[in-house]
């Protein structure tokens, strides 16, 4: 099951769900529900949309502490990198995780990510799943 509800498709392939402003198109993510985020336009409505599923890397940072959720860690707490993604066509940003074997010194800027989803924690009744950015090459 989803960490987070609603913001990404389990489906194969995997896309992160935003939205789309009825009245200007400008994409959000996490779903925008009462404002659009363009200053200029008064939208109040929106449509739930797949958003690409790579981009290039805009930041990355390296997660050396416990960070809070959604970016819950293993125990024992392992070090991972968190990458700043610009969408590939919505050019807007989304923060995520990296893959598990992925560092920061494996990263630069500009690399091309994919999306996928891998398991964040488990219980003893479900797999909590998250979505996770995975260099193309
Ligand atoms: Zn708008």
């Amino acid at each position: 099951m989803p960490a987070v509800e609603g913001w990404f498709t389990l489906e194969e392939p995997a896309a992160l769900l935003g939205s789309r402003c009825d009245t200007c198109g400008t994409c959000a993510f996490p779903k925008a529900a009462f404002f659009c985020g363009n200053p200029t336009c008064d939208g109040t409505t929106f449509t739930e949309v797949p958003l690409s599923r790579g981009g290039k890397v805009w930041s990355f940072t390296d997660a050396r502490y416990q960070p809070p959720p959604p970016y819950m860690a293993t125990e024992p707490y392992a070090p991972f990198a968190i990458a700043a993604v610009e969408l590939a066509e919505e050019k807007m940003v989304v923060m995520g995780q990296v893959v598990a074997g992925v560092g920061v010194d494996d990263l630069r800027i500009g690399m091309d990510v994919e999306l996928v989803i891998e398991t964040l924690y488990e219980d003893d009744d479900h797999e909590y799943l998250v979505w996770k950015w995975r260099p193309c090459d």
